[in-house]
């Protein structure tokens, strides 16, 4: 006999991509930054350090939404921040949609959407993306409650325009969550859609571009009544006291996220490229990672777990239309370096006779 809800028994959970816990990997599976944060934010962090840790931080975490208002010009009543933009995803799944409810997501994307909607006991709808990876017509489902689009997409790195974004808020029932964690490394963003749009929510994180994943930290941009409504879904004091320091701190050094963000940027270019030559199929990337998709022969598979035995890591997915695919975070150059001359050793060697496996 099981305690749990039958929708808690029946879903698998979402996986993260590993952690391991000893610090030997070239670590290029979970888009981390390569480059260390702001100097501003780990003395900000030291400086909260004192016996005001005592007391429970600022419920609404006042100071880090002014910041963030004042960052991206907008008010801090149209701001809400989380313990990572993975929180305010859960706030937004249990505001807007509860049993029976149609959440829907493409598919391949952030495998989280999938998992929010089953906590909920919800209807999931996957939708495909076309095979270049824009969105197809039946992507607005009728009577949705809550829509979610990662953008740039992950795992594929692509982008969908601001102005097909906001056709499809126009069109679609209940709320459209734009997940733009990677936005920082991407050519535009939706962000000014907030103004046009009373449905649209934008979700940034420190987690990427501020090299943060380790403080979680996430802000959520909406209109004013959107975001009254979620203040009432999150936790009492979802957000730290060191962790609001750090956000202040972070957003105050733009110029050393900026500069980080341009070496990636070129680092991005020179893998794209080296992949390319390689025989490689690369998605083209508005992101701090690339998808590469494997030549004919070759075993994504075999290529990820050899590589990880000679310890570098990336990402994976036994997922369809993923399975012959390697999701590359863009590292440090010398990194990159590493990783293209065991890729140019083992793709010359790795004519592996497994033809991948569809499970879904
Ligand atoms: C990394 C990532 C997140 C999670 O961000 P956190 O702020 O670390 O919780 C959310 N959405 C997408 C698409 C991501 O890639």
């Amino acid at each position: 006999m099981s305690y749990f809800r039958t929708n808690i028994e029946r879903m698998s959970g979402y996986t993260p991509g590993e952690q391991p816990k000893d610090g030997i990997y070239i670590k290029l599976n979970t888009n981390e930054n390569p480059y260390p944060p702001s100097s501003g934010v780990l003395n900000a962090i030291k400086e909260a350090i004192n016996e005001n840790l005592r007391l429970y931080p600022d419920p609404v975490a006042t100071a880090a939404r002014t910041k963030i208002a004042e960052i991206l010009g907008t008010r801090p009543e149209c701001v809400m921040t989380g313990n990572g933009s993975d929180d305010l995803l859960s706030i937004i799944i249990r505001s807007f949609a509860g049993e029976g409810d149609k959440v829907v997501f493409p598919y391949p994307s952030y495998m989280l959407y999938k998992t929010l909607a089953e906590l909920q006991d919800g209807v999931a709808c996957a939708v495909d993306f076309t095979e270049g990876y824009s969105l197809p017509e039946d992507f607005i489902v009728e009577g949705a409650k809550v829509t979610f689009i990662a953008n740039p997409n992950s795992p594929s790195g692509t982008m969908i325009s601001p102005g097909k974004i906001s056709k499809i808020a126009s069109k679609i029932d209940g709320v459209l969550v734009v997940d733009e964690a990677y936005a920082d490394f991407a050519d535009d963003n939706c962000l000014s859609l907030i103004k046009q749009h009373d449905n649209i929510l934008i979700l940034r994180t420190l987690s990427k571009s501020y090299s943060l994943a380790g403080i979680r930290l996430g802000f959520c941009i909406a209109q004013e009544p959107l975001i009254q409504g979620l203040m009432k879904v999150k936790d009492s004091y979802n957000v730290d006291r060191l962790s609001i320091a750090a956000v202040i701190a972070a957003l105050d050094d733009q110029k050393s996220m900026k500069a980080h963000t341009e070496k990636i940027k070129e680092t991005r270019r020179y893998l794209t490229k080296s992949l390319q030559e390689m025989g490689f199929f690369v998605y083209p990337s508005q992101t701090n990672f690339v998808l590469a998709r494997c030549m004919k022969g070759v075993s994504a598979h075999t290529l990820y777990q050899t590589l990880k035995a000679r310890k570098i890591l990336v990402r994976y997915f036994n997922l369809r239309r993923l399975d012959d695919c390697l999701r590359i975070t863009i590292g440090t150059r010398e990194e990159i370096d590493i990783l293209l001359k065991h890729l140019k050793e083992l793709v010359g060697t790795t004519h592996s006779k497994t033809v991948p496996t569809c499970y879904h």
